[in-house]
Order: structure tokens, then sequence, then C-alpha cells
């Protein structure tokens, strides 16, 4: 089984940019033409190939989307066989697909797990029928539980699944009955993510025009702490903000990444990628992101340099979103910065409102400080 290790090794990211149809709540880059799908994919093995000799070993892959399921298995295959290929991959790597309810046989599942994928995360988002209608989701309630069963059936050992909350219209106890079902098929991963209405979505303009309204910062709140002594009551470990694992060796070890600042190339239109102090981003449409790559050019789309001060702005702002927090001897030899000593006033009020603690080098959030994260983040 793979899980967290702790390392500065890389993780590859591929971004499927195609979805059966569009949620209502969903800002992440993907069309619903699948026409496309045969030449996107000859375009991202192209890319590979121009990345070649710039990372060598990865030990995490993250086929995410969009609906990477709406791909056809023997395609995965292509994907995964090409990266091995080019790259070289640990034995004990883990790696992840995001697949959708609805559509997933049996048969397409063994297929999956024939390809080397050792980690299926499931866009669930809720047990609830009313509330999978209100986000404009695809699948039914039944599409879940067949999607969960077949996939523990095929042999899938290490399996996480989403969750949204703070719905319109949701109370807690239909949270607690959500948390419930999901925990009672015993995922060894689980996020939950609280609702947010992006830019520019059918959910945020039906929002505007009066379509519904939110709950309150003190219901979101109660949503927060009930997820976290549920679901940590059931045994596993809430190790970030949104995120729980079974057993600690099952978090998210590519997500890490993204937290600590450790390298990862993305690939496919929309996705980031991370080396030293540099991020850079594809186009974020996939008719660019072709049209360059058959052209022989990177579809690169933007790129930015992080000064020092960035980069431990960022190190403090995802740090003080996991539960194991921030170093504070690595942080100081990273950015010559005594975080004890120069925000020394401001952490004695931050531990006497029990929101951080400090233990064996180490400045983490509270159960009540990760609550308020960000504006922790800001306090420092
Ligand atoms: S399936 Fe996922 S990526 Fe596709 S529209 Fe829905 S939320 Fe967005």
């Amino acid at each position: 089984m793979t899980g967290s290790k702790s390392s500065n090794i890389p993780g590859l990211y591929i971004h499927i940019p195609f979805c059966i149809s569009k949620c209502d709540y969903c800002n992440f880059y993907s069309i619903t033409d699948q026409s496309k799908i045969p030449e996107f994919i000859e375009c991202l093995l192209e890319e590979m190939t121009m990345y070649k000799h710039c990372f060598d070993r990865f030990d995490s892959v993250y086929v995410g989307g969009g609906t990477p399921s709406i791909l056809k298995s023997q395609q995965i295959e292509q994907i995964l066989e090409k990266i091995r290929k080019t790259f070289s991959l640990f034995e004990d790597s883990e790696i992840t697909c995001e697949v959708n309810p609805g559509g997933l046989s049996l048969n397409y599942l063994n297929a999956l797990r024939d390809t080397g994928i050792n980690r299926l995360n499931i866009g669930v988002q809720s047990f609830n029928r009313n509330i999978l209608t209100f986000l404009g989701r695809r699948h039914s309630v039944p599409d879940a539980i067949d999607a969960l069963e077949n996939s523990r059936k095929v042999g899938f050992e290490n399996i996480g699944l989403d969750l949204i909350y703070g719905i319109p219209g949701q109370d807690v106890k239909t949270w607690m009955n959500d948390l419930h079902e999901a925990l009672s098929f015993k995922p060894e991963h689980l996020s939950c993510y609280q609702l947010t209405l992006e830019p520019d979505t059918p959910l945020e303009t039906k929002y505007q025009n009066g379509g519904f309204s939110i709950p309150d910062e003190e219901l979101y709140r109660s949503f927060f702490f009930i997820t976290s002594e549920i679901i940590e009551k059931a045994g596993y470990v809430h190790y970030e903000v949104s995120n729980f694992a079974r057993e600690s060796n099952l978090q998210s070890r590519h997500n890490q990444k993204y937290w600590d600042h450790t390298p990862y190339l993305g690939m496919g239109p929309a996705s980031h990628s991370f080396f030293k102090n540099k991020r850079w981003w594809n186009h974020r449409f996939l008719d660019s992101y072709i049209s360059d790559i058959k052209e022989g050019t990177s579809p690169v789309g933007g790129e930015e340099y992080l000064s020092l001060h960035e980069l431990e702005n960022e190190t403090l702002y995802l740090g003080l979103r996991t539960r194991k927090g921030i170093n504070l001897k690595d942080f100081f030899s990273r950015y010559n910065y005594d975080l004890l000593r120069e925000k020394k006033g401001i952490l004695n009020k931050l531990i006497k409102e029990c929101l951080v603690e400090i233990q064996d080098d180490r400045l983490y959030p509270t159960l009540k400080g990760l609550a308020l994260a960000d504006s922790l983040y800001l306090e420092l």
C-alpha cells in the first residue's frame, strides 16, 4: 500500500481536461466535447518527451481533471506506459486516478488496476440525492455506492472519497448522515471540502440572482468541528484542513508536495509545475495547448519566480493548514527568520487563545486554529 513518506522527491500531475457535463459549482478547466480526446493524448505524450531530461524520478503520479475516468482504460494505460518509458518511477510510487461515479463497471475498474494505478479518488460529493441535484452532479447515489463497492471488489486497497459540505439547505444532521455513510465504506482517505462559490460558475450566478442564501460563519464552523469529531472518532487522522487519513501512512503523498514546496511537474492544459523557486503553468485552453505542441513549442502559458520572502509566506500559509505545522528549525535555516523571536507577542496571544501550540520545535495549529487557518496566517 502506498502512502505518505517524507521526501523531496518530485511528483507528477496529469490533467485530463474532459468531463461528460459540467457541474454547477466547478471552475476546474474541462470541456464536454470529447472529440479531441485522441488528439489531446497524442499531445500529452509529446509533452512528456519535452520534459524527458528535466525530471528523472518521481514517487507519485496523480491523474486528475476533469474526469480521467472518461478515458478508455487503454488510453490511461497508454499514458502510464509513456510515463514509465520517459521518466523513472520509484517501485512504491503512489499512482492515483480520479474517477467519477457512474459507468464504473467491474471490467473498467479491473482494467484500471491492471494499468498500475494503486489509489483511486472517487468524486462522491454527497450521498443525498437533493444535494447531488443542487450541485449539478450527473451521478446518482446508487452510482456512488456501486463505484465504492466495485472498487473494493476489484482489489483497490487505497480508496479516497471526496465530499462537500456547507451546501445551502443542508443541515448538520444531513451532513452527519453523509459522513456516516462514507465511513461505512472504510475508505483509506477522506477529503471534506466546504462549498465555495467560484466566480463565473452557474451556482455563483444563481446566488447573485438571489436563488439561494449561504450558511453563516457559525454554521460553517459547526460543520467543520462535527466533521473532524466524527471522522477522528472513527480512527482517522485529521492531517490537513480538509483531509483525513485512516492511518498516518495513508496521507496523500502527492498533495503533500503541494503543501511543502516539493517539486512537481504538471502536464496537460491548465496544469501547474514547481521547481526550486519557479512556478509555471500551461495554457488553460485545450486548443492553444494542442496548437503549441503541434508546432513543437512548449505549451507553457506563464511563469513566476518566487522571492525568498514569498516562499517564506507560502510556507507559513500552507504549514498552518496542516496538523504537523511548521518545523521552526527548518524555517530558520531556509529563510533566516526566527519566528519565535520575531513573532513572540502574537504567538503568545495565539497560544493563550488555544489556536496554536509549540512543541518539539514545531509550531502547529490546534483543531480550533485549523478551523481558522487562513486568518491565523494573516495574524502572523
Ligand atoms: S466532474 Fe469534477 S471536474 Fe468535471 S465539472 Fe464536475 S467537479 Fe468539475
